[in-house]
């Protein structure tokens, strides 16, 4: 391993830290000298010492790993279920969205449709469930049906569309987002098709919608493409009910209520007498 055109004289730190970034352990080379110091003072024996920087090199690859999927996922913003007010959607199982927060949906290649009108929360479901996946080492992409079927489109135009399939099949988890919004041409919504169909019982993919089965049509063209897509999604699927308020709405609806509720306040403090 020692590298012949180094200088003999090279302190033997240096060459461990070069052979250490050789071998991928960076966290071997941040802190061997001071959990050295720690186990020397601790009279803990070499074995132990080594298995805590093992330890520690493990704990870290794991992060970086995770936040490398994460990056990849290309998530617009990050979600979890902490910040999810399940109380403000009543009709969503909340049951069923923890147990899928344990992915053992996406290990079993089966699908999530969450359905609901505008703002309700879909998009925040999604990015934590897409968040949970790369938390537990899976692959997951997240991309509106609009920019998917645009990128479809273009990678056809380009001759590389083999390549984009090949990628969008092999993800953990592909997570289509917004699907009802944009009505997709007769061949934005085949390649859209193909998409589902590579996935069918391959891997598991995650959609949302505004618009109930009944009007994936309207965005889909053909009524025989739609109903084999469905066919394909909905065999093995959780579906989350979301039709309720939107959240945005509601909040800001708040906002304007406490903002009233203030102003004679402030109107008092701008005018004491
Ligand atoms: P949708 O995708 O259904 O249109 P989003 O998920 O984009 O809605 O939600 C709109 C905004 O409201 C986001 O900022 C989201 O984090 C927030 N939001 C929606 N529902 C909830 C909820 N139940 N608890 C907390 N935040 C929510
Ligand atoms: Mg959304």
């Amino acid at each position: 391993m020692t590298d012949p055109s180094m200088p003999t004289t090279v302190a033997p730190q240096v060459l461990l830290v070069n052979h250490l970034k050789t071998l991928k352990l960076p966290t071997f080379a941040r802190e061997y000298e001071k959990v050295g110091f720690e186990c020397a003072h601790e009279d803990i024996d070499y074995a132990r010492y080594l298995l805590r920087l093992c330890e520690l090199e493990c704990i870290d690859r794991e992060r970086r790993n995770t936040e490398r999927r994460i990056r990849l996922a290309k998530f617009p913003a990050t979600k979890s279920l902490y910040t999810f007010d399940f109380a403000a959607i009543s009709v969503l199982n909340k049951s069923l969205v923890l147990e899928l927060m344990r992915c053992e949906w996406i290990d079993k290649h089966e699908n999530v449709i969450a359905l609901g009108s505008s703002g309700v929360g879909k998009t925040h479901t999604a990015l934590a469930l897409g968040l949970a996946a790369c938390q537990k080492g899976m692959s997951v992409a997240l991309k509106t049906a609009a920019a998917l079927v645009h990128e479809l489109m273009e990678a056809r135009d380009e001759k590389r569309l083999r390549v984009l399939q090949k990628q969008l099949t092999n993800v953990k988890l592909l997570i289509i987002d917004e699907l009802g919004y944009v009505p997709f041409t007769a061949v934005g919504a085949e390649l859209l098709f193909e998409v589902f169909s590579r996935r069918y019982e391959h891997a598991a993919t995650l959609v949302t919608s505004n618009l109930p089965f009944d009007e994936w049509t309207s965005v889909l063209g053909s009524e025989r493409l739609t109903g084999a897509l469905l066919d394909r999604l909905t065999h093995h699927v959780h579906i989350l009910e979301m039709n309720g308020e939107s959240y945005r709405l509601a909040t800001s609806k708040e906002r304007q209520k406490q903002t009233a509720k203030n102003k004679p306040i402030e109107e008092e403090e701008a005018n004491p007498i």
